[in-house]
């Protein structure tokens, strides 16, 4: 089976309330962790950008599921694509909140330190996840 990478970026529906972000991780490493789907998701509590990783069946059920929820909109794809190996292995869903220690990461691949994942490139978006993920496995491990 294929492994494949999917990026997105969304933002926040009206009504999106302080507990939600906790019960969409929730059942994101439940859900994910029974179809091996692994990943990183930043929310700056009015955009969330998702990476998922897993078998190409798995990736596009979960993609579609989460196109359908009424806690997010403007859905936006910006990486798609075929995978040697996973690289968010580590987790069925991690977590980063987007924070001051994110900014200069996100600056580093964006036009100004503001979290704004509709103006990254494929190739940007893609690499600000793995500064993610290497920030958030220092501060873990
Ligand atoms: P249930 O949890 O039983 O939900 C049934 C239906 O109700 C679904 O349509 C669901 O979207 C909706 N629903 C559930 N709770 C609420 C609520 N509080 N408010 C409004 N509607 C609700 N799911 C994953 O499996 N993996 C992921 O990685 C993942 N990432 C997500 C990232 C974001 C930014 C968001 C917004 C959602 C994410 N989800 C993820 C959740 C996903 O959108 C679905 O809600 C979930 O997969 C449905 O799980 P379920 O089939 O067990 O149905």
């Amino acid at each position: 089976m294929y492994l494949v990478r999917l990026i997105y970026t969304s933002e926040i529906s009206d009504g999106f309330g302080p507990n939600d972000i906790e019960n969409i991780l929730e059942k994101a490493k439940q859900n994910n962790a029974k179809c091996n789907v692994t990943g990183l998701l930043c929310f700056n509590s009015s955009h969330f950008m998702q990476c998922l990783e897993g078998s190409r069946k798995a990736v596009n059920e979960t993609y579609h599921r989460i196109l359908n929820d009424k806690r997010h909109r403007n859905i936006i794809m910006l990486n798609y694509c075929e995978i040697y190996e996973r690289e968010f292995e580590n987790w069925s869903m991690g977590y980063i909140p987007y924070t001051k220690q994110v900014s200069p990461i996100n600056l580093k691949y964006s036009g100004t330190s503001e979290f704004n994942p509709l103006a990254m490139s494929a190739g940007s978006a893609h690499k600000l996840m793995l500064a993610l993920r290497d920030s958030l496995l220092k501060h873990t491990m």
